[in-house]
């Protein structure tokens, strides 16, 4: 039997590319969240902005897990490995969000209902956080009519990207759009509403409880495998080895959770499949998205073809002369799967 512990998108992924690859095991997964795994970046965009229905966000119909053989245990929170008495047991907890008192925070459907309800009464709303809870949480406020401030300590919001041209650009939109920026700041001005983005904690404990190894998050091989044989770890809460930069790494956001967990069920199944991709993630602001491929860190140098004020933006991070990523808005699919391609022989062409 398989256990999952956790029932967001990575668990739900798992069990699909399980079934659809042969695996005939009992599935069992167990979820803290009373609803079925569902899809989060709605819940700062679409359903904030009641655009969207909460089923809409859900990975499956809750139907489809009991007529794939697939146990699920909603509203069930497992306090250690053991009770998951199962001979493979894959942990999949995702992270919870660091809270202020005082605020609201932005996890879960449920969350995002609440600050939806709360939108309506209010006027006005200080968000802090420079992120992209922050920044798609201040979009759709803004969207909804409510005035916000948004508190950023970073001089630019995206700091960690270290990409200006992105940043100065959002800025500029923000700001026409009538959101007061307040960068490198961290007073917060009175609100009817706060809300808080400010980073989220991989929910470790279960593995540390049990005595496996975590760092940044558990510690899992590229096939997140932890180093107890029929434990394994994927989506947020993994700090997994990434082959293209030869080193391990720990990322937050929804293609990464898809790719391990349809990665980890091919694996499950018998197939010879490893963590192989170049890692992306993407945000929404205002309707315009941009996306980030790679890993930047250990960057030398950028080069920027186009401009992000503008529809068509590239901008390249390089190492020794290899590109290693890019922050990119308005490619085709051929032009990213171009510069996919670029990086990937770049990062494994730097010494
Ligand atoms: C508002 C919001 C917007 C987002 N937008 C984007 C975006 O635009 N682009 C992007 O790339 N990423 C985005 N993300 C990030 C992305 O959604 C996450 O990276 C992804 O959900 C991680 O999936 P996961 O399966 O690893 O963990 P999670 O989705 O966190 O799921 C883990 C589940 O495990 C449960 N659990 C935890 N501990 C236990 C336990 N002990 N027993 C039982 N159950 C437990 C939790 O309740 C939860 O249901 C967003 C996240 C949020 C919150």
């Amino acid at each position: 039997m398989i256990g999952i512990i956790g029932g967001g998108l990575a668990a739900a992924k798992l069990v699909e590319a399980y079934r659809e690859s042969g695996g005939e095991d009992e599935i069992t997964i167990w979820s803290q969240d009373p609803h079925g795994p569902y899809h989060r970046p709605p819940l700062s965009k679409r359903l904030l902005r009641g655009e969207s229905r909460p089923e809409d966000a859900l990975v499956h119909p809750v139907d489809w897990y009991a007529e794939n053989g697939v146990q699920l245990r909603l509203g069930e929170k497992l306090s250690s490995l053991d009770d998951a008495q199962a001979g493979t047991v894959v942990i999949a907890t995702g992270s919870r969000p660091r809270t202020l008192d005082g605020t609201l925070a932005l996890r879960t459907l449920d969350d995002s209902l609440e600050l939806r309800r709360r939108a309506g009464e209010a006027t006005t709303a200080t968000v802090i956080g420079g992120g992209f809870v922050g920044c798609e949480v201040t979009a759709s406020l803004t969207h909804l009519g409510v005035q916000v401030t948004q508190v950023v300590r970073d001089p630019m919001v995206f700091a960690p990207l270290q990409a200006p041209p992105l940043s100065e650009a959002l800025h500029d939109t923000f700001r026409a759009r009538g959101v007061e920026l307040r960068l490198a700041a961290t007073e917060l001005p009175p609100a009817d509403l706060v809300v808080a983005g400010i980073g989220v904690e991989p929910n470790v404990e279960l593995a540390r409880d049990a005595g496996l190894e975590v760092r940044s998050g558990i510690v899992v091989d590229e096939r997140f495998q932890t180093a107890r044989a029929g434990i394994y770890a994927i989506g947020d809460v993994a700090e997994f080895y990434d082959p293209l930069y030869r080193r391990h790494r720990r990322i937050e956001h929804w293609s990464n959770a898809a790719y391990h967990g349809t990665t980890l069920g091919r694996i499950l199944a018998g197939e010879d499949a490893r963590y192989d991709t170049v890692s992306s993630f993407f945000s929404e602001e205002f309707g315009k998205s941009f996306k980030v491929f790679g890993d930047a860190s250990g960057h030398d140098s950028t080069s920027l073809e186009g401009d992000f004020h503008g529809d068509s933006a590239v901008l390249r991070f390089a190492a020794n002369g290899h590109v290693i990523a890019a922050v990119l808005t308005g490619q085709d699919e051929a032009g990213e799967e171009a510069l996919q391609a670029e990086i990937r022989a770049g990062a494994a062409a730097v010494e």
